[in-house]
Formats: structure tokens, C-alpha cells, sequence
């Protein structure tokens, strides 16, 4: 058996780490031993140094030990990398969700116990994050590993995430293993074409943790008109038009994002003049412009910002960015409308979400229904020893009345 360089717990901080949570701050480790390189594995003991689990190891993050097994006779070997990636894929071609679609997540880091590496399969093309020092040193091998286990053509890397510079990282993307991807590549979801740009779409290029919400929130949508703010390419979209929406309107301030949408529009056979609008622009502002405009009411108002809350310290401004986009959603619904809006952001707590949608309608003069509480879909599970992994929430509310103004 491999002998691994030791890493000290004070006394009395085991209690996490018994429970299996994959992280190890720096505050409650009493010695690293010098041989101990950064990246490398390392076991972690407890202050008596009774071995606890084992996982890599970073000086330069606050989360020191990453921890990928608590069974001291598994080695960390390329057979232990390929049973836990075949577990991971293994648990998605078993999931009812992801049926019949061709962009979903197949490692979903922590939750699928391997802290700090994201992939994402898009078509025949899988894209990699490495969001730690310790799968940064091992991402070439990672990725062949990949290949070898999916079939697929090519590994793309995306790691241009601001949490690597936590890690001391620099981003880095580009081709990584296999066939370099095309410039642009289809995938499919419920039957519907989408349009992806791998190398330069954003995050992996796809948003696969809305594909449940996008079927929920297109149930309401038949006959409807439907404004989708922070569209992206327009995925919310299609499936409302799909449903039988009347019209929709697409809001991003990313141009290439809405020439795609546009793309992906005419892909799936509708067309974009007839049964859309796409409008470049700050959902904030263009929100607020509308209020006076009695042509800008909608039924159903999609709301899918991006985070706001990156850290506690941009919190407070972040909860008053929540608050005022739902707000300005909540002016421009039509009687009866519906607003499904989301938070991205794993600092902003379901709770403290929904307080915010709260103070929104108050301020909107709106009485809001919560008909649904949504979360980030199956191929992004959560491990119930990492509830860090929950950051998705969302809410689909319905407004009965007209705001309270109109009444008077
Ligand atoms: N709903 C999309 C994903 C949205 S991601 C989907 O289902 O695929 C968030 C989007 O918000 C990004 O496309 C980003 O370009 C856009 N964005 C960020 N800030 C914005 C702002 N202030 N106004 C408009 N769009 C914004």
C-alpha cells in the first residue's frame, strides 16, 4: 500500500470530516508535512494521528485538504480516477431526466466525489473545469480517461472560472484531449436543436441545470406571451414556443449569445421575426423603460440572472439586484401572469430567495402565489455531505391582480 505525506488535525476538528465533508479549512489543520508538495495526496489524521481520509492538498487555498476517500486501503491511483468517473456516468445513463438529450453534466465535482472537476457532455464533445489545483495537475490524464470512457471525439477545457484565482490558478481553455471541437455544435434537448459555441459560449457553453425548469416553466406558457430576460441563447425560449407560447421576447446583453438565439430559433423552425423579438440590452434598464409602456405586459416573465452574490461581501448588493429585477418583473405581469424567476448565486439561500421575492411584490404592489419551488436539475445533484453543491433556486409565482395602483 502507498504511503502518502501526513496532514494533522487540531484536536476536536475531526466531527466534519467523520461526517464526510469533503473540505479541510486551514484553520483546522495543526501540521503539513514538509514533503508534502502542493497538489499531491495527502492523508489526513486526526491530532492523534489516527488516519481520517485522504485527498490533495493546496497551501496556497483556504481549502487546504480536498478529500476523495475515508477508506485508508484505497490508493489514489489512475484506477481509483477511472471507477469514480465511471460511477458519475454510470448514475446519468440511469437518470429518467436527461433521456434523449445530448448536453448534460456527467461530473458534477463534490457531489459526485471529485472535488473540484466539472464536465459537461455536449453533443460528441465533453468540456472539463478544473477548479482546484489538485485536478489541474491531473487534468490531461483526466481527460483521456474521459474519452476513453464516453466514446466522445474530444475534450475542451473551460477552466476560465474566477474561483480558480482562489486556488492560485490562472484561467486556461482551449483543447485538451481528442478532436478539437468545430466552431460551433448542436445538441439536443426534449427534441429541441440547440446552437453551442464550446470554446467561447459561456461557462461550458450550455446551461443543462435549467433543462427541468425549462419543461416546468413552459407548461405555463401555451398562448402566452412570454418576455425572457438574461435569455442567454434563448433555451427558455424555444421551449415556451414549443409549448405554443404566442410570441417571445429574448433579453441578454450578450450579442453573440442573441445572434445564436436567433440561430437556434430558425433550427427549429420557427421564425424569428414572426414569433420573437431578441434585444440586446441590461435587463435592469430595459425593465425599467418599459414600466410606463402599457404594450410591454406580459403573461409569463422569465427571470435567469446571473450570480450576483460571488462572495458575503457583495451580498447586500446582490440581494438588492434580486430584488429590484423581480420587482420590475412583477410591474410588467399581466393580471393572472406568471413570473418564474431564479438565483444562481449558492450563497443566496432558498429561504433568504424567497424573502427577497417577498419585499419585490410588496414593493410592486403585486399579491404573489408561489405555485412551484425549482432547483437545479438531476444531472446536478447534490451530495448530502456537501450542501454547498445547492445553488440553483428558483420560484414560479403567480400574481392574481393588476399592482395595487391600478385599482385606486
Ligand atoms: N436562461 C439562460 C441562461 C442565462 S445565463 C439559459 O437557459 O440558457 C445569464 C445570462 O445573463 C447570460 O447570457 C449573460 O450574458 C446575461 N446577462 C448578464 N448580466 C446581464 C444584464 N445586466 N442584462 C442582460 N443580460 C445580462
Amino acid at each position: 500500500m502507498h504511503e502518502y505525506p501526513v496532514v494533522a488535525l487540531k484536536p476536536g476538528r475531526e466531527k466534519p470530516v467523520r461526517q464526510r465533508h469533503p473540505w479541510v479549512f486551514s484553520g483546522a489543520i495543526a501540521s503539513i508535512s514538509e514533503d508534502a508538495a502542493d497538489g499531491a495526496i495527502v492523508d489526513l489524521c486526526d491530532a492523534q494521528g489516527a488516519f481520517l481520509a485522504r485527498g490533495y492538498l493546496n497551501r496556497r487555498s483556504q481549502i487546504q485538504v480536498r478529500l476523495l476517500t475515508w477508506d485508508a486501503a484505497e490508493t489514489i491511483d489512475a484506477a481509483f480516477w477511472r471507477s469514480r468517473l465511471q460511477a458519475a456516468i454510470a448514475m446519468r445513463r440511469a437518470l429518467p431526466e436527461v433521456r434523449g438529450c445530448t448536453a448534460l453534466r456527467l461530473v458534477n465535482a463534490e457531489s459526485d466525489y471529485l472535488p473540484g472537476l466539472t464536465v459537461d457532455r455536449l453533443g460528441d464533445f465533453l468540456v472539463l473545469q478544473a477548479g482546484t489545483l489538485g485536478v489541474e495537475q491531473r487534468k490531461q490524464m483526466l481527460a483521456e480517461l474521459l474519452l476513453e470512457l464516453t466514446g466522445c471525439q474530444g475534450v475542451v477545457e473551460r477552466s476560465d472560472m474566477a474561483a480558480r484565482r482562489l486556488e492560485g490558478l490562472p484561467t486556461a481553455s482551449g483543447p485538451l484531449a481528442g478532436e478539437p471541437p468545430p466552431e460551433l455544435i448542436e445538441v439536443v434537448e426534449d427534441g429541441l436543436i440547440f446552437v453551442v459555441n464550446l470554446l467561447h459560449g459561456q461557462k461550458t457553453g450550455f446551461y443543462s441545470d435549467q433543462r427541468a425548469n425549462r419543461r416546468r416553466v413552459a407548461a405555463y406558457c401555451a398562448g402566452k406571451r412570454v418576455l425572457n430576460a438574461f435569455s442567454y441563447t434563448g433555451a427558455f425560449g424555444l421551449h415556451a414556443l414549443r409549448s405554443g407560447a404566442a410570441h417571445v421576447v429574448n433579453i441578454d446583453s450578450s450579442a453573440p449569445a442573441l445572434e445564436l438565439a436567433e440561430a437556434n430559433l430558425r433550427r427549429n423552425g420557427f421564425d424569428p421575426d414572426r414569433h420573437a423579438e431578441n434585444i440586446a440590452g441590461d435587463v435592469f434598464q430595459v425593465l425599467r423603460d418599459w414600466q410606463a409602456d402599457p404594450e410591454r405586459r406580459y403573461d409569463v416573465v422569465i427571470l435567469d440572472p446571473p450570480k450576483f452574490a460571488h462572495n458575503q461581501a457583495a451580498m447586500e448588493r446582490a440581494l438588492r439586484g434580486y430584488k429590484e429585477i423581480n420587482r420590475l418583473a412583477l410591474g410588467l405581469l399581466s393580471p393572472g401572469g406568471v413570473l418564474a424567476t431564479f438565483s444562481c448565486s449558492g450563497l443566496v439561500s432558498a429561504e433568504l430567495f424567497q424573502k427577497v421575492v417577498f419585499s419585490a411584490a410588496i414593493d410592486a404592489g403585486r399579491d404573489v402565489q408561489i405555485l412551484e419551488t425549482l432547483r437545479q436539475s438531476a444531472d446536478h445533484p447534490v451530495a448530502l455531505t456537501f450542501p454547498e453543491g445547492e445553488y440553483l433556486k428558483g420560484l414560479i409565482v403567480r400574481a392574481a391582480h393588476a399592482p395595487r395602483e391600478a385599482h385606486a
